[in-house]
């Protein structure tokens, strides 16, 4: 057996999955949180056993022995799990890095040169890898969450500033959330069985994003130079007034990195209903909170308006499909969004729609003629280690 250890790095956490790129197994999940915290915890899960440690964790590198002392102890056992490779996600790429790339001492250095494009996410990236690539003697791999927007044509990437002020800052849109706009698309492409459609993908998480494939070949998304455009999300605002900002600043005295929390951390779901997670916000609509049905209507009328667009983008749609947290769990979002996009010869079934499942489903009702809707669950981990198993063949 060959298997593969994602590893996803965030400021104060690293998430970790063992995973069989063949079988599509994960062999073991976990999460260190909290870490530089006076209190870390460490959630080891094999199976239905779940090992938790609490203790402080100061840095990356402490957090990423204690993963590796607890495979030693409870499993399993990274020899005998035969691991190849180590898969990095790294959130941004640049335009340097479309391809899963194998890691030595300059892709750590282009990596680190892409952190004024990606504050928030490549250092910490890079920290993991730094670690990793200590800690384990194998090939490391980086799989780029920009990578599958490399293929964006000039005037979807392109923003309509200073030609020369976006060359020299490296403005454009990048897109994020790649690996699973592939993954998913991939997947709706191997359940149809073709390989010529026109996909709209509505990845809906904590972060949101949509994006336009076809043929495979991505040519649309909703998130630009950050994950900040686009679509409402837990607690970013997505698309708004670039003069927004300027008005924060000028009248309500914010400074920069004061409208980078507001946007980023206290909008979305949780700047207009005070809640960021969307099962909350929509027990409190179906309470009658004014606020949280608000924010439904918001989120749903920017996800209309972004498949409208992208429809018109493709020239006509085959496949609507959610995925991620609120696309597969949430049949209520399903049904009303599909439901104000009838006109596009979209339909939803509202059994089919209620069926829960971990498998790709069409929720179009049976023989419908026309574009089908379909749930495909995402899984990031599985497509990092089957790209880097694949980059070190
Ligand atoms: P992340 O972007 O952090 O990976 P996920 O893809 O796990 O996030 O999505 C998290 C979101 O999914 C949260 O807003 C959560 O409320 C939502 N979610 C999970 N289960 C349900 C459900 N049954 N109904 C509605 N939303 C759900």
């Amino acid at each position: 057996m060959s298997t593969v250890l994602v590893l996803n790095s965030g400021s104060s956490s690293l998430k970790y999955q063992l995973v069989s790129p063949e079988s599509g197994e994960a062999l073991a999940v976990g999460l260190v949180e909290k870490i530089g915290e006076p209190q870390g915890i460490l959630t080891h899960e094999v199976g239905d056993d779940e090992t938790t440690r609490e203790l402080p964790i100061p840095d990356h590198g402490e957090a990423l022995r204690l993963v590796l002392g607890l495979f030693d102890e409870v499993g399993p056992s990274l020899e005998k799990a035969g691991v190849v490779a180590v898969g990095h996600r790294v959130v941004h790429g640049g335009t340097d890095y479309s391809q899963p790339t194998v890691i030595d001492d300059d892709v750590v250095a282009g990596i680190e040169a892409l952190v004024p494009l990606a504050p928030l996410h490549n250092p910490a990236n890079v920290t993991g890898i730094k670690v990793a690539r200590e800690l384990l003697d194998v090939p490391h791999v980086a799989v780029f969450d920009t990578a599958f927007f490399a293929t964006l044509p000039e005037p979807a990437y392109t923003y309509a500033i200073d030609a020369d002020v976006a060359k020299e800052h490296r403005i454009r849109r990048y897109g994020f959330h790649g690996t699973s706009h592939q993954y998913v698309s991939e997947r709706v492409s191997q359940v149809l069985g073709r390989d010529d459609l026109k996909q709209i993908v509505l990845h809906l998480g904590n972060g949101a994003s949509a994006s336009a494939v076809t043929s495979g070949v991505a040519v649309d998304t909703s998130m630009g130079l950050t994950p900040l455009e686009g679509l409402v999300m837990g607690t970013r605002s997505g698309d708004l007034d670039p003069a927004i900002v300027f008005h924060l600043n000028r009248v309500a005295g914010l400074d920069v990195d004061q409208v980078d929390n507001l946007l980023n951390k206290q909008s979305g779901l949780k700047g207009i209903a005070g809640r960021n997670d969307m099962r909350e916000v929509r027990s409190a609509a179906e309470a009658g909170d004014p606020a949280a049905l608000l924010a439904l209507a918001v989120y749903r009328h920017r996800l209309i308006k972004y498949v409208g667009a992208y429809a018109a983008v493709l020239g006509g749609i085959d496949v609507l499909t959610f995925t991620a947290g609120v696309g597969e769990n949430s049949a209520p979002l399903r049904a009303e969004v599909v439901e104000a996009l009838a006109f596009l010869g979209l339909a939803i079934d509202p059994a089919k729609n209620a069926v829960r499942s971990k498998e790709p489903r069409v929720v179009s009702p049976d023989g419908h003629q026309g574009p089908l809707v379909m749930v495909v669950p995402t899984n990031e981990e599985l497509a990092i280690a089957r790209q880097s198993m694949a980059a070190i063949a």
